[in-house]
């Protein structure tokens, strides 16, 4: 039998799956990632431990796949550029070849949760998705027709610096107006407390002594309480998330996007205003197929899946 690892490499830990060649998870492992120079080497001995576990011989070892945060040249193997990792033209893939000489391929970690996703999950029942992560930053994958979009030199599919709001906020990468910096976790919170500071009566202050303080649990809490305050920046939150999907939705038109990240798991709440919002907006409205809203179904394990998927199914 042939086997494949699945390695989604991730801020804090690194996670890694061992795969046999009927699609079966059979063994994961994770450890916590270290600086980027640690790397291979970590991989290297976790690959070898999870061979061991199974008592494999690392000779039937067919495949890896890696799934890293940042921009990521899969054609040269390079991570061109990492703010996670602090990394800048790792030649990963030639160091990781140099310990294991086997097929191995590399993209950037959204575009591989959203092919895992694609072939393992949510996705399973479309040809054409895009996969949309709300985390620190948005992240976003799109899969057309079994085909990773990764654009020239791995560079594409950065949904998240697609404007929604022209001279609107700064984002990180130096434009304003940036879909992240309205939809993504990061930004929720940043304008519920900013909201709190506002507003001195809100019951956001229950769950939070210090503006500071507060989190997305908190926020939530008091959302459920109905809270007024949160109530208004969630409505705001949604109709910006709502404007970004709609975009993506008019120009890729595919059968669902699909969404991943903590704050995609909040149920209907979320889920029913924005697929609401995205049926009014879309260009051609009632005329034209929908465009099903689906959440997440491998969540954090969509990264291993795909990167697996990397190595059997990519066209
Ligand atoms: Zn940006």
């Amino acid at each position: 039998m042939k086997y494949y690892v699945g390695i989604d490499v991730g801020g804090t830990s690194v996670k890694m799956g061992l795969f046999n060649d009927k699609d079966e998870l059979l063994e994961r492992i994770s450890f916590n990632t270290r600086t980027v120079e640690y790397i291979v080497d970590d991989i290297y001995e976790n690959i070898n431990k999870l061979f061991a576990s199974k008592n494999l011989l690392l000779d039937d070892l067919k495949g890896i796949g890696i799934g890293f945060p940042g921009h990521v040249d899969g054609s040269t193997g390079t991570v061109v550029y990492s703010n996670n990792l602090v990394a800048h033209n790792f030649e990963i893939v030639k160091l990781l070849k140099q310990k294991i000489d086997t097929f191995i391929r590399i993209s950037n970690d959204a575009n591989v949760a959203a092919l895992g996703e694609y072939h393992f999950g949510r996705g399973k029942e479309f040809k054409n998705i895009v996969f949309v992560t709300l985390g620190t930053g948005i992240g976003g994958g799109i899969i057309i027709d079994g085909h990773m979009l990764e654009g020239k030199n791995g560079a594409g599919a950065e949904i998240g610096h697609m404007v929604i709001s022209t001279n609107g906020q700064l984002c990180s990468c130096g434009r304003r107006g940036c879909f992240e910096t309205y939809a993504s976790a990061t930004a929720l919170i940043r304008n519920a407390r900013v909201a709190m500071i506002n507003n001195p009566t809100s019951l956001l202050w229950k769950y939070a002594k210090k503006p500071e303080d507060l989190d997305g649990m908190g926020f939530f809490d008091a959302l459920a309480e109905n809270d007024k305050v949160a109530t208004i920046v969630f409505e705001q939150y949604i109709e910006d998330l709502a404007d970004g999907l709609t975009n993506l939705a008019n120009i890729f038109r595919p059968d669902a996007i699909i969404l991943g990240g903590g704050i995609s798991y909040r149920g209907d709440s979320l889920m029913e205003p924005l697929q609401n919002r995205l049926a009014k907006m879309i260009y051609g409205g009632q005329w034209n197929a929908r465009v099903e809203l689906m959440v997440s179904t491998l969540k954090n394990d969509a990264g291993i899946y795909g990167a697996y998927a990397m190595c059997t199914k990519l066209k």
